[in-house]
Parts: structure tokens; C-alpha cells; sequence
């Protein structure tokens, strides 16, 4: 079967929206869409549902297997379908055999004739699909630029932690319509509770959950991903993210009882080197002390020793001094900013990020959602 390059997008578009349907469930895998087109125009498309659990071109395989053994077709034609079949998928297919079994084996076990690929693996332990199909006999085929942009951008954060060896860094935050973050020294709910849903699920998305001492003592929040749609929720209910606090002088030491440490989800504390007698009362693996250079954390270093412990993403939840740090250095990738039509006053209120710093901010807002009356603006951060 001929593909012209309309059809071609017409069938990634497809598979980008069905592999975004895994986000939240195959973190840290990247999202992956597979669609098997056979000779007479029959279509069978699956996606990577859930961490653990078969890849999208084996759910694709089997799910083809079935709907021929339904209509009673004999295995020689059935072989036979496979071999005229072309298959898409977003990301090369899986070379090695991880917790699943290598994808490219099934591919050349089933003697499926073509593959199209959006995207190159860049995670080294399964690269190297695309010629192990080659030398198996299997026609390969690369999407044009575009296309490949696209399925980049859809696992972003899976690119960039292989990529540049450090998480992925975004700052979420919900500000007032007069630019606020909250009342000072006061837990402030500013965004609506569809809002909050989102950022729970958000939570799902991301390795871990990062914000300051000062807000982890003022709001005591327990950053886990609980108000996200109860049924799927479930499916990924011991998927909460890890929590990362920024706490220069580990001023939580004595504050055992906020909910970050309280139930079984991983907090860990940022705090300056050589505080050994206050650590001696903590465990040590929640506890981590890092150099600080005028007042202020150098977040490469810290970047460093969260991606040796495997964390890919990082969400920088506030409050505004802590995500302000992460942009003065230039290391948030992404944001995501809510704007909810309250107006907190300019009376013991807490800006956003001071106005002169904002100034100097490039930025580029790709998407905007809506959530109630509340917005999202979300986008890129442009260094
Ligand atoms: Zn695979």
C-alpha cells in the first residue's frame, strides 16, 4: 500500500492523540501510539496504556491477531496479512527487553513487512530498533522533519532527560488577575478545584514535586496526586510523585508532623552542606546538602544528583522565591501559569515574580486552557 505524506500525517496525528492517553500511567516510559494499517485498508491502533504493561506495537500485534482469529481466518492468512501490513508507530520500537519483551523481535517475528517511525529512541538501553528490523528484512522508514518535531515535543520531557542527563524542570504556579500568588505568610486558594485537578494530574505526569521550606510550612500540602479522576486514579495510585524541598537551613527538621512526611510517599530536603547536627535527627536518604553561592542554590548541581537517582522531571510547585531561582538560572524548561479572575490586593499580598525580573523573561505560550473561569497558559521557557 502507497502512503502520500497527507496520509501519512493523517495517521500520526491519530497516533499522537491516542499516546497522549497514556500520559500520567507510562511515566518515566515515553508516550507511545502504534496504528497497523493492513493491505485492504483494516486498521488496528493501540498505545501504551500503562507502566509495566506491553508496549503499544504489542498491544497492536495482539489486538490484529484477534480480530483475524474472530473472523476464522486461517493462520497462513493471517501471516500472510502481517507481512503486507505497514506499521506506525511514534518512537522507534524497543530494541531490548526491558520489563516487556523487545517490540523490534515481535515485529520480525510476525514478519510485518513495513515499519514508519516519527522518532528516534534515545534511551540507549533501547535504541537500535530501527537496524535490528533492517537486518531482519523489514522495510523502515523515517517521517519528514516535521512530523519527527512533533512526536519529539509529545515526549519532550523523555528527550530531554536522555538527552541532556538532568530532569526536566517546569514551573507551576496560579496567580490572581492582579498578579499575586497568595496573601503573605496564609495558605491562599487562588484557582478553582477543576483547576486543582489538573495540577493533581500534572503530578502524575512528573517524577517529582518540588517547592520551598516556607510554603511546605504555610500551606502543608501532602503534593500528592489525589483529587485526579478517581477511576484512573486508581490505576496509578501508587504512582505519587516524589517531593523535593528547598530548605537552605533545614528549618523542617523539628516539623516531622506536615503531611510531606507523614505518609509513605518519598520527601527529600535540599539543604546547605555541612549541617551535620541538624541532620543527625532526620534520616539521612531525606536529607541532602548542596553548595549555595550568594544566597542562592546552584540548580545544575542539584539537577545532577536527582538524575543519578533516575527522577526525569521535576514540577516546581512555589512559592514564588523558590520558582524564581529556577528561572534566574535558566533552567525551567516549561511552565504552566493558571490565572484565576480573583484580585488578591496589593496589601500583604505575594507577587508572581517581581516586575523588573519579568521583564527579562522570553517566553512562548503554546497552548491555553481553560478550567472553569480559570485559564491555563502554558509553553515554553526561550533561553
Ligand atoms: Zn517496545
Amino acid at each position: 500500500m502507497q502512503f502520500p505524506r497527507e496520509k501519512i500525517e493523517k495517521i500520526f496525528d491519530e497516533i499522537f492523540a491516542l499516546a497522549e492517553r497514556g500520559a500520567g500511567f507510562i511515566e518515566p516510559n515515553p508516550k507511545v501510539g502504534a496504528i497497523l494499517i493492513f493491505e485492504n485498508g483494516e486498521k488496528i491502533a493501540a498505545f501504551h496504556e500503562k507502566f509495566g504493561e506491553p508496549h503499544a506495537e504489542i498491544l497492536a500485534i495482539e489486538k490484529a491477531e484477534k480480530f483475524f482469529m474472530k473472523k476464522k481466518l486461517p493462520p497462513e492468512k493471517i501471516a500472510a496479512k502481517f507481512r503486507d501490513a505497514t506499521l506506525f508507530v511514534n518512537l522507534e520500537p524497543c530494541a531490548h527487553r526491558g520489563k516487556t519483551p523487545s517490540c523490534a523481535r515481535k515485529i520480525i517475528e510476525k514478519k510485518i513487512g513495513k515499519v514508519f517511525i516519527a522518532a528516534r529512541d534515545v534511551n540507549l538501553k533501547a535504541a537500535g530498533g530501527a537496524e535490528i528490523l533492517r537486518e531482519n528484512g523489514v522495510a523502515v522508514f523515517f517521517a519528514d522533519a516535521e512530523i519527527k518535531k512533533r512526536a519529539r515535543k509529545l515526549n519532550e520531557i523523555f528527550y530531554f532527560f536522555h538527552e541532556q542527563k538532568m530532569p526536566f524542570c517546569a514551573i507551576k504556579m496560579a496567580l490572581s488577575l492582579d498578579g499575586k500568588i497568595s496573601k503573605k505568610n496564609k495558605r491562599t486558594q487562588i484557582s478553582n478545584s477543576q483547576s486543582q485537578k489538573f495540577s493533581h494530574f500534572l503530578r502524575l505526569v512528573f517524577d517529582a514535586i518540588l517547592i520551598g521550606a516556607h510554603t511546605a510550612k504555610i500551606d502543608d500540602p501532602n503534593l500528592s496526586a489525589r483529587n485526579f479522576a478517581e477511576k484512573k486514579f486508581e490505576k496509578s495510585a501508587n504512582k505519587n510523585p516524589h517531593r523535593i524541598i528547598f530548605d537552605g537551613n533545614f528549618s523542617l527538621k523539628n516539623l516531622t508532623n506536615l503531611q510531606i512526611f507523614r505518609d509513605e510517599n518519598f520527601t527529600i530536603c535540599v539543604s546547605k552542606k555541612n549541617l551535620k547536627s541538624a541532620r543527625s535527627k532526620f534520616p539521612s536518604q531525606n536529607v541532602a546538602g548542596f553548595s549555595v553561592k550568594n544566597g542562592e542554590f546552584q540548580i545544575a548541581e542539584i539537577l545532577q544528583f536527582f538524575a543519578e537517582k533516575k527522577i526525569n522531571s521535576i514540577l516546581v510547585e512555589g512559592g514564588a522565591r523558590t520558582a524564581e531561582i529556577f528561572v534566574r538560572q535558566k533552567i525551567a524548561q516549561k511552565f504552566y501559569f493558571f490565572i484565576a479572575p480573583k484580585n488578591l490586593g496589593e496589601k500583604n499580598s505575594v507577587d508572581f515574580f517581581a516586575p523588573n525580573f519579568l521583564n527579562s523573561l522570553n517566553f512562548k505560550i503554546e497552548k491555553t486552557q481553560f478550567f472553569g473561569g480559570d485559564a491555563l497558559f502554558s509553553g515554553d521557557f526561550l533561553w
